[in-house]
């Protein structure tokens, strides 16, 4: 049954996409530089990594007697690394992707997008928002996603946001939190339980809930990071997720709920900006999962802007990484991966540069993957089944292609991912087993009729607000919306 085919071969798709649907399907990844990211089987300058149906069975150097029942991937000269984790992501916004490039502070997107955009949302909005975003990440090779859904305007609206996720076949955990501005049904949070019921019985399937919250006192007082969301979710037996957790008033807040015993390993809390050591303290003892959204802190300028990845470390947590905001910020992993790299190691190199004392141990390009993949996971509740290439755990896997121009010659497999590679050199994912993106293209998607559903959304959306699209224009009509905010 053996057949060796270069990775990018248009038979072995076929056979991949035969058996896709046979729990006991076999696939055998031959001949990768393996980075597992699991402490334990380290890495492979040359091995094997075998899947049975979702699921990885063996990891090894030479796992040649599995060929014969399996449909073998040739690998060689290729790296395999653990599917990427975003931690944190507004699916919903993006047929609006980079519409609003120089917001240049945490009102005015707020402004743009929650109270104004946003409330003019239809279902089928959400729906193309997220699937678009849904598609990027694969393409990307983000296989693992918290969409944090922050514009459940009617039920109709989260079914809308669930339904992409489930055909684009990326696992997700969909995030509901309640809306910040305009009219909304009043059905939300009551309907989470309806979600949970509807779309997330099956524990083992893709798709998982959580329920979720912004901690800034901005926020509506029901959608408030306290002990009332976070029970609320207890009682679902479902996690818990808090965005904009930043400055002293969430800081309190994390420190109440510190007191009240109600912090722990389900709760997941983004940004962790200008908190205080007790509220970092409380976070570290109780193994709260921290999401570091480090391109939407510096370039947005939110709160001090400087990501909290020092602090955290200095706490001995090693946080997950996240995109946050398409319609501002770039899209992929990888950005994320260099930016905080560089924003760790300058700020550890100020230090030792100014100061005769010791000073932070510098992130490793290997650190920053783990970061974004492992880390990633473990924050949001999903170590044990996706995050490193092990037995047991679900194959979430990347192929990264080392021999395009931008990564040629191999020489640190660690360095040229996490340092050089880009969207470009994603030849190949898997998710739960099932192959997603083959020959750099995504499967079963054609980009024509995406890019024409989605280009009919956002015209719609803008229309309603009543702003013509200028692609030159820096501000898209905003300061006529808002004034006071520019
Ligand atoms: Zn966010």
């Amino acid at each position: 049954m053996e057949l060796t085919m270069h990775p990018t071969d248009d038979a072995t798709l076929e056979r991949l996409l035969k058996s896709q649907d046979d729990p006991a399907r076999r696939t055998l990844l031959r001949g990768a530089t393996v980075l597992t990211m699991d402490d334990e089987l380290g890495a492979f300058t040359r091995g094997d990594v075998l899947v049975e149906g979702s699921e990885i069975v063996a990891v090894g150097a030479d796992l040649d007697a599995a060929a014969a029942s399996a449909v073998v991937v040739d690998l060689a000269d290729r790296i395999l690394i653990p599917g990427f984790v975003d931690t944190h992501r507004h699916c919903w916004q993006n047929q609006l992707r980079r519409l609003i490039p120089d917001c240049d502070n945490n009102g005015a997107y707020l402004a743009v997008m929650n109270d104004w955009l946003g409330t003019l949302y239809r279902p089928d909005d959400v729906y193309v928002g997220n699937l678009i975003s849904a598609l990027g990440c694969l393409d990307a090779g983000i296989t693992t996603v918290l969409d944090f859904s922050h514009n459940p305007r009617t039920p109709a609206h989260s079914d809308a946001a669930i339904r992409a996720l489930a055909e684009a076949g990326i696992r997700a955990i969909h995030t509901t939190c309640g809306v910040m501005g305009g009219d909304f049904s009043d059905t939300w949070p009551a309907d989470a339980e309806r979600l949970r019921d509807t779309y997330f019985s099956d524990e083992n399937g893709l798709l998982t809930l959580r329920m979720g919250a912004i901690a800034g006192s901005f926020a509506r007082p029901e959608i408030a990071l306290g002990p009332q969301g976070v029970e609320f979710a207890r009682q679902l037996g479902i996690g818990f997720a808090s965005d904009g957790v930043l400055g002293p008033a969430a800081s309190d807040r994390v420190e109440q709920l510190g007191r009240a015993g109600l912090l722990g390993p389900d709760i997941l809390l983004i940004h962790c900006l200008d908190l205080s050591d007790t509220a970092w303290r409380m976070i570290a003892d109780n193994g709260v999962g921290v999401s570091i959204p480090t391109t939407s802190d510096a370039t947005i300028g939110i709160a001090e802007a400087v990501p909290s990845i020092q602090k955290a470390l200095d706490h001995g947590i090693r946080p997950g990484l996240s995109v946050d905001v398409e319609v501002s910020l770039s899209s992929d992993m990888f950005t994320q991966m260099r930016t905080l790299m560089n924003i760790q190691r300058m700020l550890a190199f100020e230090q030792r540069y100014r100061t005769s004392g010791a000073y932070p141990d510098p992130l490793t390009t290997k650190d920053t993957l783990e970061l974004a993949t492992y880390r990633g996971a473990a924050s949001i509740g999903l170590g044990d089944r996706t995050g490193t290439i092990t037995p047991g755990k679900q194959a979430d896997l990347v192929v990264i292609d080392p021999t395009d121009w931008n990564t040629l010659p191999l020489n640190n497999a660690y360095g040229t991912v996490v340092t050089a590679a880009d969207t470009r050199n994603v030849e190949a994912v898997f998710v739960a087993g099932a192959v997603r993106k083959w020959a750099h293209q995504l499967v079963g998607w054609d980009k024509s009729t995406v890019r024409a559903l989605v280009e009919q959304s956002r015209d719609e959306i803008l229309d309603r607000a009543g702003m013509d699209l200028d692609v030159l224009e820096q501000k898209v009509g905003l300061m006529r919306h808002y004034p006071e905010r520019f």
